[in-house]
């Protein structure tokens, strides 16, 4: 009996192989691969005062005769960024409504190729929805810090409660709030759109070369010039085409742990539930702060103080 070697079973199957025109099944390779399509998934988070039209509050609350035109203009302006999305090669977009109730945009109305996000509470609120699988985020319908002038409808959160919410030292609008939020997830934020005041402060949170489509330009916290209607509707598809081949090299933005938050309300009795939270100190009549190593629980925990700033 002869002696089975490794070199005559090489023999043996290279034989078959010329034969037979086998192939090992480590080195199969389809004759014609067809092109793998890499996912491309954007996450987008819209507001409602940096929509195009909205100039007032009542726009934006459900009880008010004028909010039905207003969240019309609202899936206007996020389908314009999605079709640019998706013509720029996108292949998943998750759009999550982040105003008020959450509840403005009409399922049936957004592009039906992208997921939709509706409802509140949530537990990231404007941001919930993202994770390390997406590639950028984009703000649509964005404002500016309480505090801005001119700036349409500027607050920080809640016009009722906050004042002013600094991290690390920096005050901030949502836009940089839920950039950080985006940044903790290794997602930079590739465009941004509202007002002009809200694009100037996005640029210099997040970068000059931040993409930033300007929908109107306010005279007053309650006026603007609207920029016309088919130039915005054409930029905001324009502006998404742009931003999404800028994806690659747009920076992240992550702040450093540990993250102090300090929040100032209107009143000094709007700190006062939130000091029963352990950890959570009075650093003047009317603010509260507090350090946390994770900016995900510190986001968190802001939140649990503005609400409880609310039923005060
Ligand atoms: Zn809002």
């Amino acid at each position: 009996m002869r002696k089975i070697t490794v070199l005559n079973i090489w023999l043996v199957i290279s034989l078959m192989v010329s034969i037979f025109g086998f192939s090992y099944p480590l080195s199969a390779q389809p004759k014609n691969p067809s092109p793998v399509r890499q996912p491309l998934k954007i996450f987008i988070s819209v507001d409602m005062e940096g929509i195009w039209g909205v100039v007032h509050g009542n726009q934006c609350s459900s009880d008010s005769p004028e909010y039905q035109a207003a969240r019309k203009w609202m899936v206007e302006d996020v389908n314009a960024v999605i079709q640019g999305l998706f013509e720029a090669g996108a292949t998943e977009v998750v759009v999550n409504d982040s105003h008020g109730s959450m509840r403005n945009i009409m399922a049936s109305e957004l592009d039906r190729r992208a997921t939709l996000i509706s409802g509140s509470p949530k537990p990231l609120s404007m941001m919930e929805g993202i994770d390390s699988s997406f590639q950028g985020c984009i703000f649509v319908g964005y404002h500016a810090r309480a505090g801005s002038a001119p700036a349409i409808l500027d607050h920080t959160i809640s016009g009722a409660a906050v004042y002013a919410i600094k991290i690390n030292g920096q005050e901030m609008p949502e836009l940089g709030i839920n950039a950080a939020i985006a940044g903790y997830f290794k997602v930079p934020v590739i465009m941004l759109t509202g007002d002009t005041e809200t694009c100037r402060q996005a640029q210099e949170i997040l970068g000059q070369e931040l993409v930033t489509v300007p929908v109107k330009e306010a005279v007053g916290r309650l006026a603007a010039k609207n920029f016309p209607r088919e130039k915005v509707l054409t930029d905001l598809k324009e502006g998404a085409k742009k931003a999404l081949a800028l994806a690659g090299s747009s920076r992240l933005f992550v702040l450093k742990a540990p993250c102090k938050f300090e929040l100032e309300f209107h009143t000094s009795q709007q700190t006062e539930l939130g000091l029963l939270i352990p950890g959570v100190r009075r650093v003047s009549p009317r603010a509260l702060a507090f350090e946390t190593g994770d900016y995900l629980e510190g986001f968190k925990l802001m939140r649990a103080l503005i609400s409880l700033a609310s039923v005060s």
